[in-house]
Protein backbone atom coordinates (compact mmCIF):
# COMPACT_ATOMS: atom_id res chain seq x y z
CA UNK A 1 0.00 0.00 0.00
CA UNK A 2 1.41 3.35 -0.94
CA UNK A 3 0.13 6.20 1.08
CA UNK A 4 -0.66 8.97 0.64
CA UNK A 5 -4.11 8.13 -1.18
CA UNK A 6 -5.76 10.34 -3.46
CA UNK A 7 -9.05 11.13 -3.87
CA UNK A 8 -12.12 13.34 -4.64
CA UNK A 9 -15.72 14.28 -4.89
CA UNK A 10 -17.68 13.57 -8.16
CA UNK A 11 -16.57 16.91 -9.91
CA UNK A 12 -13.20 17.25 -8.51
CA UNK A 13 -14.02 20.96 -6.11
CA UNK A 14 -13.22 18.86 -3.04
CA UNK A 15 -9.86 16.56 -2.97
CA UNK A 16 -7.95 14.85 -0.20
CA UNK A 17 -4.97 12.79 0.79
CA UNK A 18 -5.28 10.30 3.09
CA UNK A 19 -1.60 9.52 4.78
CA UNK A 20 -2.72 6.44 6.68
CA UNK A 21 -4.90 3.19 6.86
CA UNK A 22 -7.99 3.69 8.00
CA UNK A 23 -8.90 1.92 11.77
CA UNK A 24 -11.61 0.32 10.58
CA UNK A 25 -14.22 0.40 7.70
CA UNK A 26 -17.76 -0.45 8.37
CA UNK A 27 -20.64 -1.06 5.55
CA UNK A 28 -23.76 0.35 7.36
CA UNK A 29 -27.12 -0.98 5.72
CA UNK A 30 -29.45 1.71 8.03
CA UNK A 31 -32.08 3.53 6.41
CA UNK A 32 -30.42 6.63 6.88
CA UNK A 33 -26.97 5.37 5.21
CA UNK A 34 -29.14 4.09 2.45
CA UNK A 35 -30.10 7.89 1.86
CA UNK A 36 -27.35 9.55 2.31
CA UNK A 37 -25.11 6.81 -0.37
CA UNK A 38 -28.28 6.77 -2.59
CA UNK A 39 -27.31 2.78 -2.25
CA UNK A 40 -28.09 0.13 -0.58
CA UNK A 41 -25.61 0.73 2.01
CA UNK A 42 -23.13 3.05 2.63
CA UNK A 43 -19.74 2.41 3.79
CA UNK A 44 -17.18 4.01 6.49
CA UNK A 45 -13.73 4.31 7.04
CA UNK A 46 -12.84 5.62 10.94
CA UNK A 47 -10.07 7.52 9.98
CA UNK A 48 -7.54 9.81 12.57
CA UNK A 49 -7.98 13.55 11.50
CA UNK A 50 -3.97 13.77 11.47
CA UNK A 51 -3.93 11.65 8.66
CA UNK A 52 -5.56 13.35 6.18
CA UNK A 53 -5.40 16.90 4.73
CA UNK A 54 -8.62 18.23 2.50
CA UNK A 55 -8.58 21.05 -0.19
CA UNK A 56 -11.59 22.73 -1.27
CA UNK A 57 -15.11 24.47 0.11
CA UNK A 58 -17.12 21.94 2.17
CA UNK A 59 -21.04 22.72 3.02
CA UNK A 60 -22.48 21.28 6.16
CA UNK A 61 -25.51 19.39 7.24
CA UNK A 62 -26.18 18.19 10.52
CA UNK A 63 -29.01 16.11 11.92
CA UNK A 64 -29.79 14.48 15.38
CA UNK A 65 -28.85 10.40 15.41
CA UNK A 66 -30.85 7.67 17.01
CA UNK A 67 -27.73 8.18 20.00
CA UNK A 68 -28.81 11.56 20.78
CA UNK A 69 -25.46 13.12 19.56
CA UNK A 70 -25.09 15.13 16.67
CA UNK A 71 -24.44 13.91 13.07
CA UNK A 72 -22.75 16.11 10.97
CA UNK A 73 -21.72 15.50 7.43
CA UNK A 74 -19.59 17.58 5.47
CA UNK A 75 -20.07 17.34 1.33
CA UNK A 76 -19.01 19.25 -1.85
CA UNK A 77 -21.69 22.42 -2.81
CA UNK A 78 -21.00 22.01 -6.29
CA UNK A 79 -21.97 17.96 -6.86
CA UNK A 80 -23.16 17.07 -3.78
CA UNK A 81 -21.07 14.86 -3.21
CA UNK A 82 -20.29 13.32 1.16
CA UNK A 83 -17.09 14.05 2.11
CA UNK A 84 -17.33 13.03 5.60
CA UNK A 85 -19.09 12.55 8.63
CA UNK A 86 -18.12 13.42 12.33
CA UNK A 87 -19.25 14.64 15.77
CA UNK A 88 -19.49 18.68 16.71
CA UNK A 89 -20.05 18.21 20.32
CA UNK A 90 -17.31 15.80 20.89
CA UNK A 91 -14.19 17.80 21.28
CA UNK A 92 -12.65 14.86 22.44
CA UNK A 93 -12.81 13.35 19.00
CA UNK A 94 -10.04 12.18 17.09
CA UNK A 95 -11.66 10.68 14.14
CA UNK A 96 -14.12 11.14 11.37
CA UNK A 97 -16.06 9.36 9.11
CA UNK A 98 -14.90 9.40 5.89
CA UNK A 99 -17.02 8.41 2.55
CA UNK A 100 -14.25 6.69 0.88
CA UNK A 101 -15.38 7.71 -2.79
CA UNK A 102 -12.70 8.65 -5.86
CA UNK A 103 -9.49 6.75 -4.44
CA UNK A 104 -6.75 6.14 -5.90
CA UNK A 105 -6.41 3.30 -4.63
CA UNK A 106 -9.33 1.27 -2.54
CA UNK A 107 -7.72 -2.07 -1.63
CA UNK A 108 -7.91 -0.68 1.95
CA UNK A 109 -11.62 0.44 2.44
CA UNK A 110 -12.68 -3.27 1.93
CA UNK A 111 -15.67 -2.94 4.95
CA UNK A 112 -14.26 -5.83 7.56
CA UNK A 113 -18.06 -5.56 9.35
CA UNK A 114 -21.61 -4.90 8.15
CA UNK A 115 -23.80 -3.29 10.36
CA UNK A 116 -27.88 -2.41 10.54
CA UNK A 117 -28.20 -5.18 8.57
CA UNK A 118 -31.86 -5.49 10.02
CA UNK A 119 -32.40 -2.60 8.07
CA UNK A 120 -30.79 -4.41 5.20
CA UNK A 121 -32.33 -4.16 1.44
CA UNK A 122 -33.54 -7.97 1.05
CA UNK A 123 -31.67 -8.48 -2.58
CA UNK A 124 -28.22 -7.37 -0.68
CA UNK A 125 -26.35 -10.62 0.13
CA UNK A 126 -23.63 -10.23 3.06
CA UNK A 127 -20.31 -11.52 1.72
CA UNK A 128 -18.71 -14.84 3.80
CA UNK A 129 -16.04 -13.95 6.59
CA UNK A 130 -17.29 -10.71 7.51
CA UNK A 131 -18.49 -9.39 10.65
CA UNK A 132 -22.52 -9.03 11.03
CA UNK A 133 -24.39 -6.68 13.51
CA UNK A 134 -28.49 -6.22 13.36
CA UNK A 135 -27.89 -2.61 14.80
CA UNK A 136 -25.08 -0.67 15.84
CA UNK A 137 -22.58 -3.32 16.60
ZN1 LIG B 1 -17.85 18.20 -6.09
ZN1 LIG C 1 -26.08 3.90 8.87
Amino acid sequence: MEYPIEASCQCGQVTYKLFKAPKIVLACHCKECQKLATSPFSVTAVVDTESIEFQGEMKEWSRLADSGNTNAAKFCPVCGTRIYHYNPEDLSTVKLKLKPVGLTDDSVFAPSAHIWVSEKQGWYQIPDGVKVAQKQS
